[in-house]
């Protein structure tokens, strides 16, 4: 059975990239009904902290990426924080000594300094040099009496190729001799080396499948050679590739919003985020155009091997026309629930839909909406009367010439005689057919129609030449009235 992990450091908030690479994993578990597992790698304890686990796993959980296994499962896994494995790591590191695949090593950190230099000077790798490789046993355990401090050192085998079939950059394969010394996997303090804990709990959990990050491809041949050398199985790896900014570089900061909290809070729907994620990197290929997914239908198409090996551009506008669609796709009801809150937070809400405002707002908003968080702009912007922004001076001659005023004049009338339709009491259809109704009088009795009738009226009442339908507007601004929202009406 497929088991795969997403294994966050806590050492800050869980950004795009990070997001990416626990759908992907999510994804592959759903869809084989493997295991998803979470294991929390803070052996940095310098910077790992309990809060931004929490916040990483608070953000797991607003994307709808739940785990099957992590910190707080039972399960003969566990734990699954690398802080509460130290004896684990302890006693793996011991099973390679015993087995004379690890090895004790005294040098200072003087001593280890003068042979990188002299390997820069030769022109060498800065690798270890082996001075205790192979030291006499006696030795060292006269070293061990004094209580000299020692690392533990992976004796690498000289001469081994290390090869991995990477789903995502195909063949990799090192000279592992070559390409690394005989590392530390155990510091002098007892603490496990990062990589060796990586290797050590990929095995122990079982895992099948890692998905990663492109940058710990290089992590991939010291892990490999410690499962090796404990007798595991190699799991399976895909190295996904960078997500870049619009420059090309490594996404960060100064490229704008890059962790999933931010996304959050700028109103971003989950579902938009996975699946504008999913796509950052990864299409179904078979000639479909498809670009919006559920989170059943990712679960169903996705597959490693369609995932591409270079780097992907994260497109704002992409995510935003991305989330437009999964907006507008969802429960009216649901729609209305979400817009009505954000009303709320702005102090636009009216009284929660009894009255109408909240309803008829949403839905004249709806269409042009990317974000839910926008609602409130384009809502005020309906209930104020700018009186300028979208007229030219041209136009304004124009109907000022043929008889804006006119025009102005009965609209004012109409609201102080109460003749202009209000939205109060009328469902919508009623309001419509009594809108247009009082059109066609004002139409009549001036002598005018089609633009001639529409621009003045338009104008009169909004204060633009442009905007959704002039009379949902007015019924708007009534139902504002009646409700006690904040608006430019009128009077
Ligand atoms: N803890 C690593 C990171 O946050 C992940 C390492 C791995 O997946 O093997 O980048």
């Amino acid at each position: 059975p497929v088991r795969v992990r997403f294994a966050p450091s806590p050492t800050g908030s869980l950004h795009v990239g990070g997001a990416r690479t626990a759908l992907y994993n999510y994804l592959l578990a759903k869809q084989t009904k493997g295991k998803f597992v979470i294991r929390v790698e803070d052996t940095d304890t310098a910077r790992s902290t309990r809060e931004s686990e929490n916040g990483i796993m608070e953000d797991l959980r607003w994307l709808g990426l739940e785990a099957n296994e992590g910190p707080g499962t039972e399960s003969k896994y566990g734990p699954y924080r690398q802080s509460e494995r130290t004896h684990i790591y302890k006693d793996m590191a011991d099973r390679l000594v015993q087995a004379g695949l690890a090895y004790p090593c005294f040098c200072t950190d003087q001593e280890l300094e003068a042979m990188r230099q002299r390997a820069e000077e030769e022109g060498r790798p800065p690798h270890y040099d082996g001075t205790w490789r192979d030291a006499d046993p006696d030795e060292i355990a006269k070293m061990k009496e004094q209580g000299v401090p020692y690392t533990i050192r992976f004796r690498v085998p000289s001469g081994k190729r290390v090869t991995v079939n990477d789903h995502v950059r195909g063949e990799v394969s090192w000279d592992a001799g070559s390409a690394v010394g005989d590392f530390i996997i155990l510091r002098s303090s007892g603490m496990p080396v990062y990589n060796f804990c990586v290797a050590v709990d990929d095995a122990l959990m079982e895992i099948t499948h890692v998905i990663r990050a492109e940058e710990h491809l290089s992590n991939t041949l010291r892990q490999l050679l410690i499962l090796d050398g404990l007798g595991y199985p190699a799991p399976e790896y895909a190295h996904c590739s960078l997500i870049l900014g619009t420059d090309r570089s490594k996404l960060s900061k100064r490229h704008g919003a890059t962790s999933v909290g931010q996304f959050r809070e700028q109103g971003y729907l989950p579902q938009a985020l996975n699946n504008y994620l999913a796509l950052l990197g990864w299409n179904e290929g078979t000639g479909t155009e498809k670009e919006i997914y559920t989170m059943d239908e990712l679960v169903s198409s996705f597959s490693l091997d369609r995932v591409g090996s270079s780097g992907a551009v994260f497109d704002l506008q992409k995510l935003n026309w991305v989330n437009s669609q999964h907006l507008k796709a969802q429960d009216p009801a649901l729609i209305l629930e979400q817009l009505g809150r954000q009303l709320d937070k702005a102090g636009i809400g009216g009284n929660e839909g009894t009255g109408g405002f909240r309803e008829l707002a949403v839905d004249m908003v709806r269409e042009p909406l990317q974000l839910a968080h926008e609602a409130p702009g384009l809502v005020s912007a309906l209930l104020e009367h700018p009186l300028d922004d979208t007229i030219s001076s041209g136009e304004a001659s124009e109907l000022l010439e043929d008889g804006f005023v006119d025009v102005a004049r009965a609209v004012v009338e109409a609201h102080d005689s109460g003749a202009l339709p209000t939205g109060d009491g009328r469902d919508g259809a009623e309001f419509e057919s009594a809108w247009k109704g009082w059109v066609k009088n004002v139409g009549k009795s001036l002598g005018r129609k089609g633009k001639r009738l529409f621009h003045p009226i338009r104008l009169a009442l909004t204060g633009r030449m442009s905007g959704p339908d002039v009379g949902q507007q007015v019924r708007l601004l009534s139902l504002a009235v009646k409700e006690g929202v904040p608006c430019v009406c009128l009077d």
